[in-house]
């Protein structure tokens, strides 16, 4: 990942990598260098070339047993032997030396050996030594000059002057001796050199042509390959960028070394998007995708693997390393992102599998990474999970458990238990709240806990939800009319259509009056505060429903929503009674919630009572309601009305504790 890049805006990056393939220049540059690559390619040729003429000089030579051409033969010779070296030393790949310096080394040996070559022939034609030796100097020039036209194409300038210079002096040794065959030659020569010209540029420009177009579309298709592996909105790697990098990666990976791959999910980002618009969201992913670049390493890939998730992988010393580093990636995100003016807090979770540790290939590392991730999230968001192998086993479980949810109902596998709900004064039973148990045949007893995540998941809480407060509502029908019944909702419950016909149904079906109802209700509901939530409550609490807070202290514990709608009771979490955390602080957060309760008339329930001390002590601070093992754990619907009917004879002194 280019660094410089990532300060640019997205579109600034796709314009740049746009305008980096269109550079003219450079790309003649590079069909320049092609042309003066053929120059070098086949140093054979160039070596029989060169031979053919020094073994034709030396014969004639030793023919002509002139001194003046042995001489000239000798200064061939030393030519021809070093351009033979430097044509088989010397490559435009390899020898470190420039263009314009590959070209001009070819130039002086190819200029000096051709008039060399011409000059010898003019000498045999001057010295007349004989007709057989000048024939063999005079086509051994000439072919040369033609030859080489063919060949150095890629260079019209080179072979032309080669051409020139070895037959310059046959021209002016013709035009010297003059005689009417002489006079032929010099004419045949004068009538080759244009002709031979125009042949070399046209083929010149079609090489030129071919390999500026094979150069243009290679280029293209590089182009075409970056894009694809381009994400457009933040510049970072895409899917397929990632998948490139993360294979190159893991081939190239040292037996001894680490590969991490941190998969992050920015938290609750659809709504950044629903409720501001999609070129927002764009401009907070591209922000947070340059926070991610820079704090990565820099052989990190640092990708975008769609929607709002991110996935680095970099290679790591150790284990130590990667959580440092996961943490400062949630430290970058978590910092505000300025939005014309608005500062907004944006939040992660991040999961974690490491190479060869959790996996040795691509696939099972991403799989891997991806359950790290969901068990980040379901563990409440905002977190990092490293994988283990257990997440692997919970996964194939709660992949069982979805199945078979569907037809636990039908198959009469579930059930609905009571726990009674004692008034701290009295010692009395005030309401029981209903609490689902499955009974499962081969996994025995499943808990709410295990189950009801996946029932949200998958959409089936609301028919679960729905028969839950049905069955319920039938038991309570058989209860004394002023012992109210407790149900949960799952706030994915509370939003679906119809979701108070659903209430309304089962107190119909089971005659119960609506004010005999107490929904129950977590302040995870109100994070995302949907019109649906009010007009849900407004329209249950209008037919007299009443709703408690569930599970205080544990979430937000915001005021602004218990001001905001009417509940009658307020569940004080069971870690704030009992628990590893329970001492002075949790104490005086009881009172100040007991305080309240007690200002704004509502019930305080302290959940999870064991011990009597604990039933004192809460007591003491100021609840007024109590629920836990010490009285009862929930029981089945039959076990419930006989607790109430002792009740009625008194025979459970235990609930009442002075
Ligand atoms: P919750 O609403 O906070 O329910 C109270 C949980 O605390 C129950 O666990 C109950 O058995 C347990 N509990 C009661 N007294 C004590 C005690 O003295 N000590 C301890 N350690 N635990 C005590 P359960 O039945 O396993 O339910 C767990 C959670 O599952 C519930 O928490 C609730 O959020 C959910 N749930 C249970 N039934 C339903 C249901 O019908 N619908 C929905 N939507 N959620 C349900
Ligand atoms: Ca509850
Ligand atoms: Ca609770």
């Amino acid at each position: 990942m280019t660094r410089g890049m990532a300060t640019l805006s997205p579109f600034q990056k796709f314009k740049r990598t746009l305008f980096r393939f269109r550079r003219k220049d450079d790309l003649s540059e590079r069909v320049k260098r092609t042309l003066v690559r053929t120059l070098y390619t086949q140093p054979t040729s160039l070596a029989i070339g060169a031979i053919n003429g020094i073994v034709s000089s030396c014969v004639a030579a030793l023919v002509s047993g002139s001194t003046l051409i042995f001489g000239l033969c000798i200064v061939l010779t030393v030519i021809g032997v070093a351009r033979i070296i430097a044509a088989f030393g010397l490559s435009p790949d390899n020898s470190g030396h420039s263009t314009r310096q590959l070209e001009g080394i070819y130039e002086i040996g190819a200029f000096s050996y051709a008039f060399v070559l011409g000059t010898i022939a003019a000498t045999t034609l001057v010295l007349d030594v004989g007709a057989p030796v000048e024939v063999l100097m005079i086509a051994n020039s000439t072919c040369y000059g033609v030859g080489i036209c063919a060949r150095n194409a890629g260079r019209p300038a080179i072979a032309l002057g080669q051409l020139g210079l070895v037959l310059a002096p046959i021209l002016a040794a013709s035009l010297y001796i003059a005689s009417v065959p002489f006079l032929f030659l010099a004419a045949n020569i004068l009538l080759l050199l244009p002709a031979m010209a125009s042949i070399t540029l046209n083929v010149f420009k079609v090489l030129r042509d071919s390999i500026g177009s094979a150069e243009t579309s290679g280029r293209l298709a590089e182009k075409m390959r970056i894009l694809a592996r381009t994400d457009v909105v933040t510049g970072l790697a895409n899917r397929a960028g990632l998948n490139h990098d993360l294979a190159e990666k893991l081939m190239d990976v040292a037996d001894d070394k680490i590969i991490a791959l941190i998969w992050l999910d920015l938290d609750r980002f659809k709504e950044v998007n629903d409720l501001l618009g999609h070129p927002v969201g764009d401009r907070v992913l591209a922000e947070i995708a340059q926070r991610l670049s820079e704090v990565s390493p820099e052989s990190a890939t640092v990708s975008r693997f769609g929607g709002d998730e991110f996935i680095i992988v970099t290679e790591v010393k150790d284990r130590l390393e990667v959580e440092r580093l996961a943490s400062e990636l949630h430290a970058e995100i978590m910092r505000p992102v300025r939005l014309d003016g608005d500062l907004m807090q944006i939040h992660a979770s991040i999961g974690i599998a490491m190479l060869p540790l959790d996996g040795t290939d691509a696939d099972t590392l991403m799989q891997n990474a991806d359950l790290a991730l969901y068990h980040a999230k379901a563990n409440g968001r905002r977190q990092t999970c490293f994988y283990d192998a257990t997440m692997s086993r919970d996964l194939v479980r709660r992949r069982e458990i979805e199945a078979e949810l569907r037809a636990a109902i039908m198959k009469h596998e579930l059930s609905i238990f009571f726990q009674p709900i004692i008034d701290l004064e009295t010692g009395r039973i005030r309401a029981f709240e209903a609490l689902v148990r499955w009974f499962h045949p081969q996994k025995g007893e499943l808990r709410p806990d295990e189950f009801i995540p996946v029932a949200e998941e998958t959409g089936v809480i609301i028919t679960l939800g729905n028969w839950i407060t049905a069955q319920a509502a039938k038991a309570a029908k058989q209860w004394p009319e002023d012992i109210t019944l407790a149900v949960n909702l799952s706030p994915l419950q509370i939003k679906a259509p119809g979701a108070a016909l659903g209430i309304i149904n089962a107190l119909r079906e089971a005659d119960l009056d609506p004010s005999r109802l107490e929904l129950e209700v977590t302040e995870s509901l109100f994070i995302d505060d949907h019109d649906s939530t009010g007009n849900f409550i407004e329209e249950l609490s209008a037919i007299g429903v009443r709703f408690a807070l569930d599970d205080f202290g544990t979430g937000y514990s915001s005021l602004g929503y218990i001001q905001k709608y009417p509940f009658s009771k307020i569940k004080v979490d069971r870690s704030f009674v009992s628990g590893p955390d329970v001492g002075k602080k949790t104490d005086a957060i009881i009172h100040a919630v007991a305080e309240l309760g007690s200002k704004l008339e509502m019930d305080i329930v302290a959940e999870g009572l064991e011990t009597v001390e604990q039933v004192r002590s809460v007591r003491a601070a100021g609840c007024t309601m109590g629920q836990g093992y010490y009285f009862s754990r929930a029981v089945p619907d039959y076990l419930a009305v006989m607790l109430l009917s002792d009740e009625e004879e008194d025979l459970n002194p235990r609930r009442k504790v002075s």
